[in-house]
């Protein structure tokens, strides 16, 4: 047992919380999460929680899985660290990188590891310039991303992103990074199709282009699926013409894979999805389950060759690029994900069957739109049902609210401004999948109610 109210005054008293109102936290104390297993969290006063989250959009094969505390021990007993820097490597770091190059597309040979998503972001933005210069083409510069993206916390990753409310933060972006819209139909599209705003959005990419001149542009980045930014899938006409745009003007195309990749679509990666070549793919969270903190940037050969071919070092790394026991928590990992046959699961079995109750939930009153691809969906609340153009004001508010009811109704769902986000592990079962739906309905229907008081 713990004691909830001291752990709380002291976490208050020395702890500063990752994207968390620090006055807030201490005025009402954080939740505080002491187990769990599966799909379900245990609190420090016993209470029990659906993740349906996964985590932060990372325990894919749910929590509490010895084989990967079992992989984790045995090789810190074997190994417990030593770097990949200056030529030197180790079993586990060959091992993932081999199995990473079976699992993603073709083009992918080689991988860059880091120890985090954001870090990926980091690498991703030398890594694209100094392959344009490796080029013989040093004006190429400048990076495309899109407003409401997220490519992680770090300089280059809060730049990249299109979050306005991080860049206030530290003056960002950096120099040459450019944003442009996002293929949000539902918020953004007014009266148009869904495939006009598509094609819409997707030909910013070539305006942006021209206005910066194609001469200085190296490349552009997205996610397949927009996670954070609130579970935005794009319309089916978006990636064909992003896919046109970019070869058009031979510029290099990031697919961040953080939150997409392993099997949260049904496919190992967003881009089996959408059926997208990037030229770099940053990968995390669902790597290892979230189990060790291990990312990487997968390199396509494309990209690779130029720094064989043209030598000189790559004057970049991390302490953790391939951490021994962090390549084990991820080898465990995917084998468990093969064995399970996850991604066929989410593909074939539960990601139907929770799609179906997760878009009936379009119905409630409180629901302007419900949607989901393979294991990841929003609930878009709005103030006048079958009314897109009117949004609740102050944005967030009602989003909170249900947030909060939705945990006291032991389900984890997060909001993003007004929308109610789920991305739970690939393991849920058929029977807890409708928990979660019931727990959904309930929580909507409390915050419904609260909202006419
Ligand atoms: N890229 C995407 C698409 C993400 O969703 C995230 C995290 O949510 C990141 C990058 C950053 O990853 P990390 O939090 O591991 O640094």
């Amino acid at each position: 047992i713990y004691p909830t109210k001291q752990l709380q005054e002291r976490d208050a008293a020395h702890h500063i919380h990752p994207f968390t109102d620090t006055g807030a936290l201490n005025r009402e104390g954080s939740r505080i999460i002491t187990g769990a297993e599966g799909v379900w969290l245990t609190d420090s006063d016993g209470n029990r929680y659906l993740d349906g989250m996964a985590g932060l959009w990372c325990t894919q094969v749910g929590h509490g899985r010895k084989e990967i505390a079992d992989a984790v021990y045995d090789q810190m007993r074997q190994l417990d660290y030593y770097n990949t820097f200056f030529k030197t490597s180790h079993p586990p770091a060959v091992e993932l990188a081999d199995k990473l190059a079976q699992l993603t597309p073709p083009q992918f040979n080689r991988v860059f590891y880091t120890g985090s998503g954001s870090e990926a972001n980091d690498t991703v933005f030398r890594m694209v310039r100094t392959y344009w210069d490796l080029m013989g083409e040093p004006k190429r510069k400048h990076i495309i991303g899109r407003w409401n993206g997220y490519h992680g916390s770090t300089l280059a990753g809060t730049s990249l992103g299109g979050m306005t409310a991080m860049h206030a933060q530290g003056d960002l972006p950096i120099p040459g990074v450019h944003h442009i819209a996002q293929p949000y139909w539902f918020g953004e599209g007014g009266d148009m199709s869904q495939e006009e705003f598509g094609l819409l959005t997707a030909r910013e990419l070539e305006r942006a282009i021209e206005e910066i001149g194609p001469e200085n542009v190296a490349a552009f980045i997205a996610e397949p699926i927009q996670g954070a930014g609130g579970v935005i899938i794009p319309p089916e006409t978006y990636w064909p013409e992003i896919s046109r745009i970019v070869k058009k003007f031979g510029i290099l195309l990031v697919v961040d894979e953080v939150i997409c990749g392993f099997g949260r679509l049904g496919t190992w990666f967003g881009s089996d999805y959408y059926g997208i070549e990037p030229d770099l793919m940053p990968i995390a969270k669902g790597l290892s389950s979230g189990y060790l903190p291990i990312g990487g940037v997968m390199v396509a050969d494309k990209v690779a060759n130029a720094f064989i071919e043209k030598g000189g070092e790559f004057f970049h790394g991390y302490t953790y690029s391939g951490h021994p026991a962090c390549c084990a928590a991820a080898l465990a990992n995917l084998k468990i994900m093969e064995e399970e046959k996850l991604v066929e699961r989410v593909a074939e079995d539960i990601g139907p069957y929770l799609q179906k109750s997760w878009k009936e939930l379009g119905d409630h009153p409180l629901v302007g739109e419900a949607r989901m691809v393979g294991l990841v969906g929003a609930l878009e609340l709005v103030p006048v049902k079958g009314d897109r153009s009117k949004a609740f004001t102050p944005v967030g508010d009602v989003g909170t609210l249900c947030r909060d009811i939705s945990f006291n109704n032991g389900l984890v769902m997060r909001a993003v401004r007004d929308s109610m986000i789920i991305s739970p592990p690939l393991v849920i079962s058929h029977e807890e999948a409708d928990m979660l739906v019931e727990r959904a309905t309930k929580t909507l229907d409390q915050t419904f109610d609260r909202l006419k008081r």
